[in-house]
């Protein structure tokens, strides 16, 4: 049994290397690399994914399962070994399932997929990206035939995003949020200029202020990277070596809000318990299919709960006041918030606000299903994204580079992601009011700029477990209940009613 245990967790924990020495090569590629560095770069990435591709789904692997079986079942069965167990026997199966020709030819797909995408963007032409679509969605009906049988093959790729949760459980919850934004929307738009928003904002001053905040959110100096890339994310190499990454641009400070939440994803993996480093307990959303959703809800926490609050900007505005006098020294702290939570309507989805962004979630979540249950072909995808946004946002769309082709995740044929974004959102303030309940005065505290008892309650209540439970035992952990959109709208409604107000 101990040396059934020990090989097991001495193969993870060399799986666990490879794929982080993985990450620093896709992170150094996205940061440092030179453009001619990519052919080799693509080499090493491919060689090393077959390695750990086979060293994972070695029949070795599944011995030690089967033999460690009886042990797992005498455990309690919250206890770390059993849910090591539980966690490595579902990604080991899932894996195995895939074939690696159809792995290898979505990878292929994605990948010249991508070029097609970036050009058909530029020149706003849906018919030169159209194949590759039409394409990936093909590969992706036949990855989901590897799960059958299934009741909708939506939920077999919302499965790799969001383990468990259904198509359905997604519908439920977007048909209550749609007319309550599609309302808020209504109520609240807005097309004020705010001038000052616009700069100029010197970029190394942004720099600055962004590492001031992230430290002051929770990071050790030495723990931690902040780089410039053109598509910011988070990666990391070690629970002590978190890569945040992050853009700036001199006629807007958006650079802090794209910190706050990349730092938020930061401090989650920062915060995983020692003990599962180095095993599939150590969150690894992006590859080992934890929560995107839980994942996103700490980014917009961060980003949108803590960042675009009224009680943030009264410590933090007149650092910014005081770095760019000629810009901000005569607009008030309250015009800045205000600025800050303005609702617009917008054709792009990065771009848009808290209220507005549901909406093109919903959007992209209603057409992936249509296109793949086949009720939507590809080449009236156009037409079917103008009209849909039209009765969302009231809005018309002048070319596709501003509507069906703005995003890159169709380029892979990543059906299923979109939706977390939002999921992520309405968790982020389910978790916020179980963190105001322990933590009655948090506002007061953070209008001192001192985040320390937030970030601990989430560390211990939420980062800490990494993937030990299901993503929804999680969401129950940490925030009471299953998802539930109430708590978001009210909270939209209670932000905007105030600005309204005041
Ligand atoms: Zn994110």
């Amino acid at each position: 049994m101990d040396a059934a245990l020990t090989e097991l967790r001495r193969r993870l924990a060399e799986i666990a290397d490879l794929r982080r020495a993985e990450k620093i090569l896709t992170w150094d590629l996205a940061v440092w690399m030179p453009a001619s560095g990519s052919e080799a770069r693509a080499a090493q990435l491919a060689a090393l994914e077959t390695v750990i591709h086979e060293r994972f789904v070695d029949d070795r692997v599944g011995e030690l399962l089967d033999e460690l079986e009886p042990y797992g079942a005498s455990l309690p069965a919250d206890s770390d070994d059993a849910r090591l167990l539980q966690v490595t026997r579902r990604d080991w199966e899932k894996t195995r399932r895939v074939p690696r020709e159809l792995v290898a030819a979505l990878a292929k797909n994605g990948a010249e997929a991508y070029e097609a995408w970036v050009k058909a963007r530029e020149a706003s032409d849906f018919a030169a990206f159209r194949p590759w679509l039409e394409r990936g969605l093909e590969l992706r009906l036949r990855y989901a035939e590897c799960f059958a049988p299934y009741d909708d093959p939506y939920d077999v790729l919302l499965d790799d995003y969001e383990p468990g949760m259904r198509a359905a459980d997604v519908r439920a919850i977007f048909e209550v949020l749609e007319p309550e934004l599609v309302s808020l929307v209504a109520e609240h738009a807005s097309d004020e200029r705010d001038d000052f928003m616009r700069g100029p904002f010197a970029v190394d001053a942004q720099h600055a202020l962004s590492l001031e905040i992230i430290e002051r959110f929770g990071f050790a100096p030495h723990d931690y990277r902040l780089d410039r890339t053109v598509h910011p994310f988070m990666t990391y190499s070690g629970l002590k070596d978190i890569r945040i990454t992050t853009r700036y641009d001199e006629n807007d400070i958006n650079s802090l809000f794209t910190a706050m939440h990349e730092c938020g994803h930061g401090l989650y993996q920062y915060g995983v318990a020692p003990e599962y480093d180095r095993t599939p307990l150590e969150t690894a959303p992006a590859e080992t299919d934890f929560s995107m959703a839980l994942h996103e809800s700490q980014s917009r926490l961060w980003e949108n709960v803590v960042g675009r609050s009224l009680p943030f900007w009264r410590w933090f505005y007149p650092r910014v006041q005081q770095t760019f006098p000629s810009v901000l020294g005569n607009v008030p702290v309250e015009a800045f918030h205000r600025a800050v939570n303005r609702v617009r309507r917008t054709l792009i989805r990065v771009d848009a606000d808290e209220t507005t962004y549901g909406l093109h979630v919903i959007l992209r979540f209603e057409l992936e299903q249509e296109l793949l249950s086949g009720r939507l072909a590809v080449p009236d995808l156009p037409e079917a994204w103008n009209t849909r946004v039209f009765e969302l946002l009231g809005l018309d769309v002048p070319d596709d580079a501003s509507g069906v082709l703005q995003d890159v995740h169709w380029s892979d044929a990543s059906f299923g992601y979109f939706p977390t974004y939002q999921l992520g959102n309405v968790l982020s303030v389910q978790i916020w009011e179980k963190a105001k309940e322990a933590i009655p005065n948090v506002e007061e505290q953070m209008e001192r700029g001192d985040f320390s008892a937030l970030h601990s309650w989430l560390r211990e209540n939420l980062y800490s477990l990494g993937r030990k439970f299901t993503p929804a035992e999680t969401i129950e952990r940490v925030a009471g209940g299953p998802i539930d959109p109430g708590p978001y709208v009210q909270y939209l409604r209670d932000k905007q009613g105030m600005l309204a107000a005041a």
